[in-house]
C-alpha cells in the first residue's frame, strides 16, 4: 500500500533540518505516493511585537518568506511530477480573536488557488485572566499546579470548537495537544469534557472536516500518537476522514510509524484514509 504524509516542515520553520526538495527525495525512497508540504505559517502574521522577535525566528519563516516557500513547492511538485505527488499546504497556528485570523488570510488570500488542504493547530491556550499557555511539558507543569487539569482541559476543548467554527481549516492537526502538558501521563477527562469532546466530534462530521493522525506524538514521549487510541475509537465510529502526518522535522522521519498505526486501527474499523487536492477531499481505500 503507497501512503501520503501531509504534514511534513523544513528549515524555513527555524527548528527542522533538511530542503523541503531533502523530504521529497526521501518520501520518493519510501515508496510513498503523495508528500504534502505544510510547514508552519508565519507566526509574525499575528505577533508583530519585536520583543517577540527571536522566538518567532524559531518558531516559523518570516511573513516576507512565504511567497517563496509557496514557490519552492510548486518548483518541486513539477520536477518530482512523474515520481510523486507534492501537495501545498501550510500549517497555521490557530488563535484567538478573530482578528487574528483575518490578519492570516490576509497574508494566504494571494495563494488561495494553490493550497491542497489547509491544517488547522492549537500550540498554546490562553482565557482572559490567564498569560499566553504554551503546550509544551516545561511550562506546562506551572500551568498545572495553577489552573488545574479541568480548567486546561476545558479551554484547550473550547478552543478547538473555536477552530472548527471558523469553517476556515480543511484538518485538524495534534487533535489532543493538550496531552503534551501532561507528558507522560494522560489526561484524566471528566465526564463533562469528554462529553464536550463527543459532541465536538459530532460537529466536525456534520462540517465535512477531517483530523490528522499525527505520528509524532510517539517521537514527543506522549506513547501514541495524537489523538490518543480511545478519540480515534469514537473517530472511526463516526466515520471522520482521518488524514495521516508524521510532523517531519527531519527527513528520516517521514512516514514514520503509518503502518503500525494503520494495522492497529483496521482492528477499530478503520477502512479508508483521507486525502486532498485543490482543497477537494477523497477517500482512499487501505
Ligand atoms: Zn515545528
Ligand atoms: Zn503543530
Amino acid at each position: 500500500m503507497k501512503l501520503m504524509d501531509y504534514h511534513i516542515h523544513n528549515r524555513r520553520c527555524g527548528h527542522a533540518v533538511g530542503e523541503i526538495e531533502d523530504y521529497v527525495k526521501v518520501a520518493i525512497e519510501k515508496n510513498l505516493k503523495e508528500i504534502g508540504i505544510s510547514d508552519h505559517f508565519p507566526l509574525g502574521a499575528i505577533l508583530d511585537d519585536p520583543q517577540f522577535k527571536e522566538i518567532i525566528k524559531r518558531a516559523s519563516m518570516e511573513v516576507k518568506e512565504f511567497p517563496y516557500y509557496i514557490k519552492d513547492i510548486k518548483s518541486l511538485k513539477e520536477k518530482y511530477k512523474n515520481k510523486i505527488k507534492v501537495l501545498i499546504s501550510t500549517e497555521i497556528n490557530f488563535a484567538t480573536p478573530g482578528r487574528a485570523l483575518t490578519r492570516q488570510k490576509k497574508i494566504l488570500e494571494p495563494f488561495m488557488d494553490d493550497y491542497d488542504y489547509l491544517l488547522g493547530a492549537i500550540h498554546d491556550i490562553k482565557w482572559h485572566e490567564s498569560p499566553v499557555i504554551i503546550l509544551d511539558p516545561r511550562e506546562g507543569s506551572e500551568a498545572l499546579k495553577k489552573y488545574g487539569i479541568e480548567k486546561i482541559n476545558l479551554e484547550y476543548i473550547n478552543k478547538l470548537i473555536k477552530l472548527v467554527e471558523t469553517n476556515f481549516f480543511d484538518v485538524i492537526a495534534h487533535f489532543d495537544n493538550n496531552r503534551i502538558l501532561f507528558r507522560p501521563d494522560k489526561p484524566n477527562y471528566s465526564p463533562n469534557i469528554w462529553q464536550k469532546l463527543l459532541d465536538l466530534l459530532d460537529k466536525i462530521k456534520n462540517k465535512g472536516m477531517a483530523i490528522e493522525i499525527n505520528t509524532s506524538g510517539t517521537l514527543k514521549g506522549i506513547g501514541s500518537q495524537f489523538p490518543d487510541d480511545k478519540i480515534v475509537k469514537e473517530i472511526i465510529r463516526r466515520d471522520i476522514p482521518l488524514m495521516l502526518g508524521s510532523d517531519a522535522h527531519r527527513p528520516e522521519n517521514i512516514g514514520y510509524m503509518f503502518e503500525e498505526f494503520i494495522e492497529k486501527a483496521k482492528k477499530w474499523g478503520l477502512s479508508h484514509l483521507c486525502a486532498y487536492e485543490k482543497r477537494e477531499q477523497r477517500l482512499v481505500k487501505i
